[in-house]
């Protein structure tokens, strides 16, 4: 079958198809806006999206964001751009140091093991790394954090108070509440004082720097107003500036994250620069459980090693974290993640099949249909990933269709496979390489084999489990023996 071109936006479609630019939701704008870059000749596109905050494992709740981040990157590579992309470690504030203290630990060495296991599950995950991942405690973003407390306090932005902390005067900064569109003289009446922040001026003034207190036992720098340690707005206005310069194209995170936090990084990176930090505020919808977002506090939490744990593969993860529009709530279920593992088993069935149909050269005088330009162009549309896998899905049927048929021409059968490479630098979904079978492994199978061709069953049982003994698994099959590492799906 050649592929009808006017479905699959082939060379016929494509002459009167004029391209949409590539467009993303601003949360600042609250609109659609079409992506113009900083400055389109001052490559790369600079991203900045706020990391984990490393007191306990990431549960799969952040790992919807990061993988919405990774599909932001993939897809403005895949239309051209270079990107710079920094993603931040939160390694000291309230959590991580209650973390240490508890565990009776140095904040260093209790940090240290989550961020390992963050590295661990993003790889699992395949999500692809920042160029950089600074931690807040490095003496770099320390300086440069008490740099700009200094100037904010140079220009009247800021105020040391009588407990000795310094905090950001949300009054004096005329866009405050901007990005949230927060009212602040609804906070000033409805929001309540707490007992410990008598000192500030204004209910909704932050902490920059908090000063030392007993509880924070040795976690403490000096700067010039006394020992203590940054607020975890001013790191990553900090570290953002500090690495990706003044203003940055695109900062990303979870929706919990407009306010307070990225409502103060730009307070606090414009109150220092004068100029407009972020161009496009994209941030995406939480990943729920039974409705309710996916939560340490909640206590409604699955890990990376949790769903691993139950038979599910990193890449079945990336899945059911990946196919919802990042702007719509997800709800995570167990029949989700066995819906994952079917759609993806369609895709590798689809994709061996047309590897052989292609190799089958079969011709017969039809024309190889073109696959279009739809993937691409609905994840332009403010990365609608779910119309993506809409039309890559559809396109499956079609082609299997065909082949049912044996309708599909062999340059076809090989063009959908190039296509798919295509589109899966932004999915990475493709199936593990099988792994290489150890030459021992192989020779007890080959063994086996023969044990049951004189159908000598009790040694066929003996060397399949030395076979287990070695980490592996082998299954009759109609056409011979399978084998495949154990605790592989
Ligand atoms: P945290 O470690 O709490 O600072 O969160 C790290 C990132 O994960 C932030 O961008 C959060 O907005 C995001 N996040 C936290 N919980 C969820 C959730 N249930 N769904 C999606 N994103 C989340
Ligand atoms: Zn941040």
């Amino acid at each position: 079958m050649a592929i009808d071109p006017d479905r699959h936006g082939g060379p016929v479609n494509r002459r009167y198809h004029k391209r949409m630019a590539l467009r993303f939701f601003n949360t600042y704008s609250r609109e659609i806006e079409e992506f113009e870059p900083r400055d389109p000749a001052a490559r790369p596109i600079k991203i900045y999206t706020c990391g984990p905050t490393v007191y306990s494992r990431a549960h799969i709740g952040n790992f919807r964001a990061y993988i919405f981040e990774d599909l932001l990157q993939r897809h403005l590579e895949l239309r051209g751009y270079k990107v710079h992309r920094v993603m931040n470690i939160t390694d000291v504030d309230d959590k991580t140091i209650r973390g240490a203290r508890e565990a009776k630990v140095p904040l260093a060495k209790f940090t240290a093991q989550f961020k390992e296991a963050f590295f661990e599950d993003i790889d699992t995950l395949r999500i692809k790394r920042a160029d950089e991942f600074p931690s807040a405690t490095n003496q770099r973003y320390i300086d440069r954090m008490i740099q700009m407390i200094g100037a904010l306090i140079s220009r009247r932005l800021a105020y040391q108070a009588e407990d000795k902390s310094v905090y950001f005067r949300i009054n004096k900064f005329p866009g405050y509440g901007k990005l949230a569109h927060f009212d602040l003289t609804q906070l000033q009446s409805t929001g309540r004082v707490k007992h410990d922040e008598y000192d500030k001026e204004h209910i909704g003034d932050f902490a920059l720097w908090k000063a030392w207190d007993e509880e924070d036992g040795n976690v403490k720098w000096d700067s010039p107003w006394g020992p203590g340690r940054p607020g975890w707005h001013i790191e990553c206005s900090a570290m953002a500036t500090a690495l990706l310069g003044d203003q940055i194209d695109i900062h990303s995170g979870g929706v919990d994250n407009i306010f307070p936090h990225h409502e103060a990084e730009i307070a606090q990176s414009e109150g220092v620069t004068g100029k407009k930090f972020v161009r496009y505020w994209l941030h995406c919808a939480h990943l729920l459980v039974d409705g309710q977002k996916m939560a340490k506090s909640l206590g409604n939490f699955y890990t990376v090693p949790d769903i691993l744990a139950k038979g599910y593969t990193g890449r079945e993860i990336r899945y059911a974290l990946m196919r919802v529009h990042y702007r719509a709530p997800l709800n995570f279920t167990w029949g989700g993640m066995k819906e994952a593992r079917e759609s993806l088993g369609r895709i590798d069935e689809w994709l061996a099949r047309l590897r052989e149909t292609a190799a089958k050269k079969i011709d017969e005088g039809k024309t190889a249909g073109e696959p279009g330009q739809q993937f691409e162009e609905a994840l332009d549309d403010d990365l609608n990933i779910s119309a993506a896998l809409g039309f890559l899905f559809e396109t499956i049927r079609e082609t299997n269709r065909a082949m049912d048929e044996n309708k599909l021409d062999a340059a076809s059968a090989s063009a959908w496979p190039d296509w798919w490479k295509r589109i899966n630098t932004v999915l990475d979904l493709e199936a593990e390489a099988e792994a290489p079978v150890p030459a021992e492994v192989a020779k007890l199978a080959n063994e086996r084999e023969n044990a049951r061709r004189e159908k000598n069953w009790k040694r066929s049982d003996e060397l399949r489990d030395r076979i287990s003994a070695l980490g592996w698994e082998v299954r009759d099959m109609k056409d011979g023996q399978k084998l495949t590492p154990r605790g592989a799906p």
